[in-house]
Formats: structure tokens, sequence, C-alpha cells
């Protein structure tokens, strides 16, 4: 038997999924990831040329640049613009997230202010807004101003502090969003707060460890969800063993299996939020202190959803809040927070195996599923995002899904480009620049210019300050099957790839420039379990869906019983309906009850791309299920589905 540490730092040699594959088989010696293993061979970023080619190991783990040197401009540029303006400057931070602090006359809720601490201190700093870091600021000060002697920082009546819901939880994400200002701006006031509440839920909490948390109604994990990460962050930031200590001896995340248990039922143990940010804060401990069972959580939900319908179309998982299969999509689909947390569950993934799927996975969310949970004029954000029938916005600006949204569109600046050792990986496509230095005192500035995603051409200038040699990753996405490079018009060596990073090690000049080519040819693709039978529209990353307020003639009509006709497809068309350059495509269809394929069509829709408000129908009946021109989901597992009876 190997030793887990050392099997660990072997495994680290290698790269793709398959790591935690074998990991896991370290663990329980099962075995069961074939399917996972199979992906690794086309999907993950295994660079045998890299050990050939010099002294840089292209294994190295990715990181993030440097905080702030990412200007985002494009679709995720606006996006992040939008929610600056329209909904984080309007908001009534004195009113909704303060006062309760400054009175502290509650018995249990929840707002969300370490979130929006968090959130505010990254866009500002993202997008250099003084009007976002004086908010900011006067949310640490007021916050601050509130901390007792004691440490606390909270609403709650003394009786009722850390064992009412949703206490822990929220001092867990103060202490996040303090220790995250302190990060970002150096703020020592912040992280002295940060410490002192951080105490006084380790001295509370272990005075009584067996004490009930909110009645026991929820899992101690959901009950606390969030501060696992927060301690594992003051501990980076201080480098004091006892918040290390907390996560590992007290709150023994390792110890958690993470079985994926489906549906919302009990004591709500199939919590998908809960889930990924366990799963976060296990790989954060497995960085420092290596142990096979911190990966076998991320391993089953991984597998969950990929191989077994755990993720729909649009990215997201979850009904009601909780792990579900059956591809429904309706009204609960895809709490904000569990795609806020798959986003950034994705990033740890990327930085530990640098699997171009990762990205693949997030762009699929970013562009679909997180986009769709807020309004097209920015104000307003969802809590679920559902894919067929209505969906809803949430009615507050506080609580957990509208401050984990903050935080998702806060963090986009850092899944663009990567760190890799010795050189830069382009993850996401999106008008943009970053100048970050290099190895050997070589800085380099690398603009990227494109439409993506309405546009598939992206340019990208390579401008080191001396000529240097060095690695540029390329992600070349799994859905477009007919990629082409180009560096100073000749085609790359090797050629680009699809569902891997192209990975271009030469010496690079100013001005070199690279082109990617990444035809969005647009592909009808299969639904599963409750969608079997009919197709949803894609289009490179993106999902287009049917909006009825478009259609009059669709005001009476139950939309699943319309048989859309797959050959008479035709766009993609400009449409600036949800978003300025946005598309959309045509299709006609019967009307229910007709007899297809002999009568003529009777409707001619428009499908709008997935953030459209009004979508209400995105899979789509077609006459042939098997029509040889539909297409499965190119992100999950070909071939034979493992199933449950298999993997426990
Ligand atoms: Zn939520």
């Amino acid at each position: 038997m190997v030793n887990r540490r050392e099997f660990l730092v072997a495994a680290v040699a290698t790269s793709g999924v398959s790591k935690l594959a074998e990991s896991k088989q370290a663990t329980d010696g099962k075995g069961q990831l074939a399917a996972l293993n199979m992906r690794n061979a086309h999907g993950s970023g295994g660079h045998p040329e890299a050990r050939r080619e010099g002294p840089t190991s292209y294994s190295a783990q990715p990181a993030h640049l440097p905080p702030g040197c990412v200007k985002v401009g494009g679709e995720l540029g606006r996006r992040i613009d939008m929610t600056v303006n329209k909904n984080v400057l309007v908001l009534n931070a004195d009113q909704d997230f303060l006062k309760p602090l400054q009175e502290r006359t509650w018995k249990s809720g929840y707002i969300g202010l370490g979130k929006l601490i968090d959130a505010s201190a990254r866009l500002a700093l993202c997008t250099g807004d003084e009007r976002v870091l004086t908010l900011k600021r006067h949310i640490v000060a007021e916050t601050l101003k509130t901390q007792e002697k004691d440490g606390y920082i909270g609403y709650l009546l003394p009786e009722h502090r850390v064992w009412d819901l949703w206490d822990i939880s929220e001092m867990g994400y103060i202490v996040y969003g303090l220790t995250m200002d302190h990060r970002l701006y150096g703020e020592a006031a912040s992280l002295e707060g940060a410490r002192k509440l951080a105490e006084y839920i380790i001295a509370r909490w272990s005075g009584e460890p067996d004490h009930a948390i909110g009645d026991n109604i929820v899992p101690t994990r959901m009950a606390a969800v969030g501060l696992e990460n927060a301690m594992l962050a003051l501990h980076e930031e201080t480098k004091d063993a006892k918040y290390l200590a907390f996560v590992r001896d007290f709150r023994k995340i390792a110890d958690w299996d993470g079985r994926i248990v489906l549906g919302r039922w009990g004591r709500i143990e199939g919590h998908a939020y809960t889930y990924l940010a366990q799963c976060i804060a296990q790989l954060r401990l497995d960085r420092l202190e290596p142990d096979p069972r911190l990966l076998g959580p991320t391993h089953d939900v991984l597998d969950f959803l990929l191989n077994r319908d755990g993720m729909t179309i649009t990215g997201a998982c979850g009904d009601q809040e909780c792990w579900h299969n059956t591809q429904e999509g309706t009204i609960n689909l895809g709490e904000t927070c569990a795609t806020a947390y798959a986003i950034f569950w994705l990033d740890e993934l990327m930085r530990r195996e640098s699997n171009s799927l990762y990205g693949d996975l997030m762009e699929r969310l970013i562009f679909n599923t997180l986009f769709g949970a807020q309004s097209p004029d920015g104000r307003r954000l969802r809590y679920y995002t559902a894919f067929d029938g209505p969906r809803h916005y949430f009615e507050r600006d506080t609580y957990c899904c509208p401050n984990n949204y903050r935080r998702a569109i806060a963090t986009l600046p850092d899944l663009i480009y990567y760190r890799v050792k010795g050189g830069l990986a382009v993850n996401l496509y999106t008008a943009s620049s970053t100048e970050v230095g290099l190895d050997g005192d070589v800085t380099v500035k690398l603009p990227q210019e494109t439409e993506y995603p309405s546009g598939s051409q992206v340019a990208l200038r390579v401008d080191p300050s001396r000529p240097a040699r060095f690695p540029l990753w390329l992600r070349i996405p799994a859905w477009c099957p007919s990629p082409k490079v180009t560096i100073n018009g000749q085609p790359s060596e090797p050629p680009a790839a699809s569902g891997r990073f192209l990975v271009l090690y030469r010496e690079w000049k100013a001005g070199d420039q690279v082109e990617l080519d990444l035809p969005m040819t647009w592909r009808w693709v299969k639904g599963r379990q409750g969608q079997a039978g009919r197709v949803a529209l894609m289009r490179g990353p993106q999902l287009f869906c049917l909006n009825r307020a478009r259609h009059p003639e669709l005001k009476e009509v139950d939309l699943r019983l319309l048989v859309f006709d797959p050959a008479s497809l035709e766009g993609p068309i400009s449409d600036e309906s949800v978003r300025p350059g946005g598309m959309a495509f045509r299709a006609k269809a019967w009307k229910p009850g007709a007899w297809y394929p002999l009568e003529k069509p009777d409707f001619t829709l428009t499908l709008t791309e997935f953030p459209d408000p009004d979508g209400e129908a995105t899979y789509l009946k077609v006459p042939n299920p098997e029509d040889s021109r539909l297409v499965a989901d190119e992100l999950l597992t070909p071939a034979a589905k493992p199933r449950g009876a298999q993997l426990r």
C-alpha cells in the first residue's frame, strides 16, 4: 500500500480528473470511476510535450493572477458593470444590512452581510470604481463599530447567539469578508475584527461542542455553511494554526463522506450549496495537509453531475436547493448559491488539475444559469432559475442568493486568466486585458479582443517586455469540433484539439498575434431523464429558449405540446432583446395535436438567449427523438454511464 501522502505527491505529477479518481481508489479501493478516467483521455490538460520541451513544468498547478490586474470588457465586463451600477450601488445598505447589526434584536435570521463585504471589496478592486470602494469602507467601518467586547458581530439577542439559525453561518461569512478586506486592501482593522469574531465562535462552540444548532432541523454543516472556508482563509492570512486546527480537529471535515442524498426531506441532508462549500473547504485543507479522504466528496459530486444526471443543460444543479437528477427544470431549479459555489469549486479544481473541462463547465454556468439569474436591467436577482415554466425574481436584496450572486460576478475577473508555471493560461474568452509579471523579470501584456460569445473569433496579442520563452495555454472548448489557432498567421503547432488546453510553448516577441477561430455551429442537444425525447438548442456555450410573451399566438398554448421541426432552424440572427449584440434563432413548430410531419407547421417561433427573463421553455419536442442530427451534451461523459448501484 502506497503511503497516502506519497501517493498524492505522485498523483500531482499527472494531470486531469484521474488524480481524483486514483486518490479515491487509494481511499476505498473500488476504482469505480472508469468514466471519469475516460474523459481524461480526451479532456485533460495532460501535456507530454511539456516534459520534452524544457525546464518549464506544464503540470504545475495554475494559480490566480494578482488581484486587480485584469481589466474585463465584453459580456462579462458588461455584467460586472451592471451588477455594480444597477444593483450594488443602489442597495439600501444602512437600512437592510447594517441597522439589524446596530439594533441586535433578532432571534434568528439571515442577511448575508459578510458576503456583501467580500463582493464589494472584489468589485471595487476589479472596477477601480471609487463609489464601490466608498461603500465597502462604509459597510466595513459600520460593521466593526458594532463588535462587542467578547468579539461578537451579528444581530441576534444575546440568548439566541451562536445556537439559533443562521448565526454561525452569518458570523463565518463576516470573518471571511473582513479577511478578504485585509487580503485585498491590507486593512489591519478588518483583520483584527475577523480574528476577534473567529475567536468568539471558537470559544463559544468548542465550549459546548454538543450543543444543538437551530434545534437540529438542518445538519450542522448546513447551519454553519461557509465557516470552514472562512477559518481557512483566516489561517492563510495570519498563519495562525488555531484556525486550521478548528477546521481539521474540531469540525473534522475529513470525516464527512459527502454521499449524495436526493431530494428535499427530513433534515435536508442533500443541500447542494452546503456540499459544494464543504468540498471547497476539503480541497483547501488538502492543499495544506493532504489526506485522500478530503477528495472523496468532490469525486462523488463530479460523478453525480457528469455521469448521473445531476447537472442540467443550463449548468445548474439541484431542485429546491437539494440534489436532484430528474432533469425537470421547473420553478425551483438551481439555487443561485449552488450556481455560485459550483463556479468557485470549479475554480478550485482548475487550480488543482488544469483540466479544460472545468473551464467548459464554468462557461456553461456563467453564460446561462448565472446570467439568467439577473434581470436584463441588472437590478433584480433570482433565488432559482428554472428552464421550464415561468421564472421568478427574489424580492429581497439581503439573504443568501443575492449576495452569493454578487460574489460570483465579482469573481469573474479571476477566472479569465490563470498563472501557470512560467506562463499564462486563457480560460474564458471575453474582451479583456491583463499585464502580469512572469519568471525572469519578464512582464507580459495580453490584450484579448473578441465578440464572444456572439462571435467565434478571438485575437490575443502577446506583448512580453523582452523576447521570452514561456507557455501560453488556450482552452479549446469541447463544443467546438473544428478549432483553428494561428500564430502570426501560421497554423499552430501542435494544432488545436477540442476539449483540452492547447499549449503554445515558444519564444514570444512583442506584437506576436494569436488568433483563435472557434466556429460556433448550432446543435440540438438531446434531453435526459424527464426531458427524454426533447431537445435544447445550443450555440457555443449558450443555450436558447422560447419566450411566450414574445409570441401572442402562444398565449393559451401548453409549450410542452408544441412540436418543433429541427430542420427548419434559421440563424443566428441579431437580436438585442436580451443583451446588446445578442443572438436569436427562428424555427417552425406544429401546434398541439397537429398531424406532423405531413401538415404544414403552424408557427414560426423565435428562440432567444437563455437569460431572456420571459423564457419559458428550453427543451422542445421533436418528431423523431432518434434523429441522427441530434447530439448528446458534450460535457457529459460519453458511452455507458455507471449507475448509482455501482458506486457504493
Ligand atoms: Zn441561496
